[in-house]
Order: C-alpha cells, then structure tokens, then sequence
C-alpha cells in the first residue's frame, strides 16, 4: 500500500494538517493574510486559523484566499497580557472580529504599542542607536509594531548579525531597547475572547519560566475566568513538553491546542505543515467543531 506523510498511518495522522496558530503581515508575519494561506495549503494544512499580535486585520482576506485553497478557516488573534508582572499571550480562536468592544480595545493596544515603540526607540538612542522608532514603524507600515520591527531594522542596518542575537542584545529584559508594558490583564483578554464569541487558548505555555507552582496558579485563574484550552504542541515546545503540558491539560480539564506559530521563512521555531499532531488522549480543542469535523471523524 502507498503512505505518505500526510495520510493515515495506523492511529494517527503525521504530521497535524490543522493548524491554529501563526502570523502575517498584519503583526510580525513575513507574508500577507493571503500568502500565508497559500503557503498553508502548500503545505497540506486543511484547517488555519490566523493569529496575529493584537490585531484581527488580516482575518477577512485569509478567510477569503482560504476559500480559493479548500482551506477551512479559524478567526483568530494572539493578545498580549501581563500577569504577575510577566508577559503572557493568549490566543483566542473563533472571535467574531465585528464585535465593537474587541475592535475597539485592539485599536488601542494598537496605540499603545506605537507609545511603547517610542519609548523603546529612545532607549535604544541612549544605547547609540539612531533613528530605531521610525525605522521600526516604516517597516510594519499599518500593522502593529512589535519588537520583530525593531529587530528588522537592527539587523538590516548592519547593527546586529541576525534576529536571535538582536533580541538578546537589545530587545528583552534588561536591555537598552526594552520597556516594560503594561498589557491587559488575563481577566481581561479571556472574557473579551469568550463574549466576542471566541474560544481562549494559552499560547505556548513552556516559553515562559513559570515554576510548578505558578503554572499551576495560572491555570487554575485561566480557568476561573473561562478560558479553555492550552497548546500541547507548538514549534516552540519540544516533544517532551509535549507531553508535559498535555498532563497538565488533563489536570486542570483543559483541552489541547496545536499551531506552528508561523512568522515566516528562517524566522519561525517550525514550518507550518511538520508540526506533530497532538499526543493521545488530548482532548483537542476543536473537537465540536464543525470545520474540523473531517479530522475528528479520522482518529475517531
Ligand atoms: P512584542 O509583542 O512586540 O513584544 O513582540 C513579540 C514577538 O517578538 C514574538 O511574538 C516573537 O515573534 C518575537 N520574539 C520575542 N522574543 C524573541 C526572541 N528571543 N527571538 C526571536 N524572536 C523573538
Ligand atoms: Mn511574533
Ligand atoms: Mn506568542
Ligand atoms: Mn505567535
């Protein structure tokens, strides 16, 4: 019998042809709503939900190239969060992207991440380095600046060598070019997600050095306020965090999420399209859902 990677190979389907987390343009993606889509499909994905940071501007043309590419398409938008001091992001799939109270509270995280660039660049001209903040916005043009725009024009100007030595330089903790924002609160971002109609999902959860005891206080209050699922599988968890946070999501009666956290060509953790599926017994979080329905009705 032919196999192939994408087709049914005893209980499972290697690798995952869902995938619910990436990024465009419209943040800090490499590529439009409607490239990213056709590199989805490219790469066998059959269900795509896009991602971006605090931002739900690209959702209406993905979901209209997603039509062109037999795609099945998932609203989505990654919020930034700060929680015990830290910075969180939590996903939210399904939003209704009309809702006004979402829009309006994204257009001014938007607004505060053109303040915070302006900060960021004065620390960085402290540091010797001139012009960052208007370079960082001509390179995200409208969409929202993030640190990946002051890490392009670090290194396209010769600064620094490449994306990774640029954060670690410049642009986390501690360094010149970091601030210390205040996002919105966990409460917050979960319940914008769930009255948007959304589902909310912690991002990545192994990226942020949380301790045993922390981890677990953070889901329990995720939960306490609605939220739903967690990623088991991410391009930024390995495979035995895979297993890890999908012992934690049977815990704390949590469902699995699973997303590449695409941003482009030699600046992701992992291509959309080679990223496992969810380890067994993970309830995932699209398991009543009706544009995933092929995908439960296989490893059913
Ligand atoms: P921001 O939301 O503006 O703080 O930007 C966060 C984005 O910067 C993340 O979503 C990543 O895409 C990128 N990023 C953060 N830390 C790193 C890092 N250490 N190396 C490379 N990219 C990073
Ligand atoms: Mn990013
Ligand atoms: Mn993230
Ligand atoms: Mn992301």
């Amino acid at each position: 019998m032919l196999e192939c990677t994408h087709c049914i190979s005893k209980d499972k389907i290697l690798p995952a042809t869902i995938d619910l987390h990436c990024h465009s343009t419209i943040s800090d993606g490499l590529y439009s709503p409607q490239d990213l889509v056709a590199h989805a499909a490219r790469r066998g994905i059959k269900v795509l939900a896009l991602t971006d940071h605090d931002d739900i501007g690209g959702l209406a043309a993905a979901r209209e190239a997603a039509l062109q590419h037999d795609i099945q398409f998932i609203n989505g938008v990654e919020i930034s969060v700060t929680w015990k001091k830290r910075t969180l992001h939590i996903v939210g799939l399904k939003v209704n992207p009309e809702y006004a109270p979402l829009k309006n509270v994204l257009a001014a995280v938007k607004q505060g991440r053109i303040d915070r660039a302006k900060l960021m660049g004065e620390g960085l001209e402290k540091a010797g380095i001139l012009g960052s903040f208007e370079g960082a916005l001509a390179i995200a043009g409208n969409s929202s600046v993030t640190r990946t725009h002051f890490a392009r024009f670090l290194v396209g100007n010769g600064h620094v060598k490449d994306n990774k030595t640029v954060f670690k330089k410049y642009l986390v903790k501690g360094k010149p070019g970091f601030v210390d924002h205040q996002w919105m609160s966990l409460e917050e971002a979960v319940t914008l997600i769930i009255d948007s109609g959304g589902v909310a999902v912690i991002a990545h959860p192994g990226r942020y050095d949380l301790g045993m005891v922390n981890m677990h206080l953070l889901m329990h209050e995720f939960r306490s306020y609605g939220g739903a699922a967690i990623e088991v599988v991410t391009g930024s968890h390995t495979p035995p965090q895979y297993q890890q946070f999908a012992k934690i999501a049977h815990r704390f009666s949590l469902k699995s999420s699973l997303g590449s956290d695409f941003h482009g060509p030699g600046i992701s953790y992992m291509d959309m399209g080679s990223i496992s599926e969810l380890p067994a017994g993970c309830v995932p979080v699209w398991d009543d859902w009706e544009e995933a329905k092929y995908l439960t009705q296989l490893s059913a």
